[in-house]
């Protein structure tokens, strides 16, 4: 039987394909200051709105696609009477990884396939930088989406994580203690830098 998956799962597995490893298969997730701060910048976007103008603003709608196997919520969407646009949020500066990209592109993927609709672009929003940065939905960025559904789904099939690669993402993981005490072969200095 297929395994569907989480959408923000989905995501994580590009950030990185241990972390979402060992947060999934293993139950290893454990909440820091940079997940609890993004946990409660996330209350207040999904808070409903009295505002009554356009574009009309859905928060916090639950997202689904048969097709691919994969549910969660969009934090807003907005109905722009042509077109939908998904607005994901994400604590920090704007950087725009490809993590978040993909987030991004699931979303409208899910949007596309529940509504019968094309979405040409989605948008991210920074909270550090208080700015939102397209994201076009290209045929690559989909193609990279729908891959990262089926490269999880297949990871998580497995009994053994993936090896670690300490770079600067791991800076700020909630899953750096576990990941590290697992990593014996990296040298300690790698990971407290
Ligand atoms: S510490 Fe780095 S390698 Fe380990 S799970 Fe986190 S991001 Fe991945």
């Amino acid at each position: 039987m297929r395994l569907d998956l989480p959408i923000s799962l989905v995501a994580e597995y590009v950030f990185c394909p241990r972390a979402a490893w060992l947060s999934y298969v293993a139950g290893q997730f454990q909440p820091n200051e940079f997940t609890v701060e993004g946990a409660l910048l996330h209350l207040r976007v999904h808070r409903p709105s009295s505002s009554q103008g356009k574009p009309r603003r859905f928060r916090k709608l639950p997202v689904w696609s048969e097709r691919y196997g994969i549910y969660g919520y969009a934090d807003l969407v907005e109905d722009h009477g042509t077109t939908l646009i998904p607005v994901e949020y994400k604590r920090g500066k704007a950087k725009v990884s490809q993590s978040d990209r993909v987030h991004v592109a699931l979303i409208a993927l899910c949007l596309e396939e529940m509504l019968r609709i094309s979405i040409p672009s989605g948008f991210l929003f920074y909270f550090g930088s208080r700015r939102r940065v397209e994201v076009p939905l290209t045929a690559d960025l989909r193609r990279a989406a729908v891959r990262a559904i089926c490269e999880a789904r297949d990871l998580f099939s497995q009994t053994t994580p993936p090896s670690a690669f300490p770079t600067s993402r791991c800076y700020g993981c909630a899953l750096r203690p576990s990941c590290l005490a697992q990593s014996l072969s990296f040298g300690w200095e790698e990971w407290t830098q």
